[in-house]
């Protein structure tokens, strides 16, 4: 029997190449299409040495619907596309509106073209928790209101839901879940894939390994008088392993169900501090962070963690890796990336 063929638009990076992986191990085809302009063309051979496979790579830009129409012809038997290419960093995305807006939007676009002409009928979006920007309660279900943007970057993520919710109502042949990420960090077990930011990180996990790793000479945190209980900002860490399966569990869901369309937030429950996850990642690796408090960040919510329970009942879907695990395999990838260079 042939196996059934998935579109992963941005597959190289850190989210992509780890759902690459379980989508592979769980005996799908994978068609990578890629710019490498975060990524580098090397991933595709780890991605082989962990599953022994080598998906089919397009080096294409997704804003080019000449070249996207070419690759979904060629692999207009495919069950389904995910969508992870955009460019992600908030603070370029305020420099550069106009350079997000295109990349995003003319991508996501594209994509959606192309699944019209070519028929192939489901849609994974990334989308992202930062839609909620500031809400009034805690843990934001599904159902809790959107906030205006804070950054052109976040405007993007709820452009592209809208966008989608728009094509789905035109389109009832298509299924679309659109997929709201928490904090994603942690590497693949077999230390051969995970995040590779360019130059200095801006998230907190990449930092913190980096200081590890004596790159960086200390960590700044951003803020310690929030109204939180320890008076840092609180998010919801995910480990990326888990954030891969739900996209096949997603998939999985569509095909069976055609539901139009869904939404759902992938992340574990537990809100952490930015202190916590600094002493939780000391504790499993035994390493001592050098680490200063810093002004607040501009644009950063004081707390944001998910009710992830609608994945569970609908997808049967959790996050299941522990965070000692998943801080350990952070430590792992950095120390192989910094052996590599
Ligand atoms: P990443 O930068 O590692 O991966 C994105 C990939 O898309 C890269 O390989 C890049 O080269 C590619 N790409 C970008 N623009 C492209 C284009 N026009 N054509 C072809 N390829 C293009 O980022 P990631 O962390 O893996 O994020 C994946 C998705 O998840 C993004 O849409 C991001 O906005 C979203 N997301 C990420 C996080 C996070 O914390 N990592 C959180 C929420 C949402
Ligand atoms: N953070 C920090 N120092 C850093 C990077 C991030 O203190 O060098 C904090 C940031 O203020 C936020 C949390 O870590 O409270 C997570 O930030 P990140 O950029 O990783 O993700 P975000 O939730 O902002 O998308």
């Amino acid at each position: 029997m042939s196996k059934s063929k998935i579109i992963i638009t941005g597959g190289c990076g850190y989210i992509g190449s780890h759902t690459a992986v379980a989508l592979q191990q769980a005996g799908f085809e994978v068609v990578i299409i890629d710019n490498l302009i975060n990524s580098q063309e090397n991933v595709l051979t780890r991605i082989s040495e962990i599953t022994g496979f080598k998906p089919q790579f397009e080096k294409v830009d997704c804003t080019n619907p000449i070249s996207m129409k070419d690759i979904f012809a060629k692999n207009n038997d495919a069950v389904g596309v995910i969508h992870f290419a955009a460019l992600k960093a908030v603070g370029e995305s305020v420099a550069q509106p106009i350079k997000y807006y295109k990349n995003n939007i003319n991508s996501l676009l594209n994509v959606l073209e192309s699944m019209i002409e070519f028929k192939i009928p489901n849609l994974v979006f990334s989308s992202s928790a930062c839609v909620y920007g500031e809400p009034e309660k805690l843990p934001v279900t599904e159902q809790t209101p959107l906030q205006p943007a804070t950054s052109p970057y976040g405007a993007t993520k709820v452009m592209g839901e809208n966008i989608i919710k728009d094509t789905i109502r035109a389109h009832p042949e298509l299924n679309a879940t659109l997929l709201r990420y928490f904090n994603p960090i942690g590497a693949h077990p077999s230390g051969k894939i995970g995040e590779l930011p360019n130059g200095i990180p801006n998230n907190l996990m990449p930092y913190i390994t980096q200081t590890a790793a004596g790159i960086r000479d200390k960590l700044s945190i951003f803020g310690n008088d929030y109204s939180t209980p320890d008076g840092y900002c609180i998010r919801d860490y995910i480990d990326v392993n888990d954030v891969a399966d739900a996209h096949i569990a997603a998939i999985q869901y569509m095909i069976k169900n055609k539901p139009g369309i869904e939404t759902f937030n992938l992340g574990t429950g537990r809100g952490l501090s930015v202190i916590e996850l600094i002493k939780a990642f000391e504790s499993a690796n035994n390493i001592k962070l050098n680490y200063i408090i810093a002004e607040r960040r501009p644009g950063d919510v004081p707390e944001l963690w998910a009710n992830a329970n609608l994945a569970n009942q609908k997808l049967g879907w959790k996050a299941k890796r522990s965070l000692e695990d998943t801080l350990k395999s952070a430590w792992q990838w950095q120390k192989n990336v910094s052996d590599l260079k």
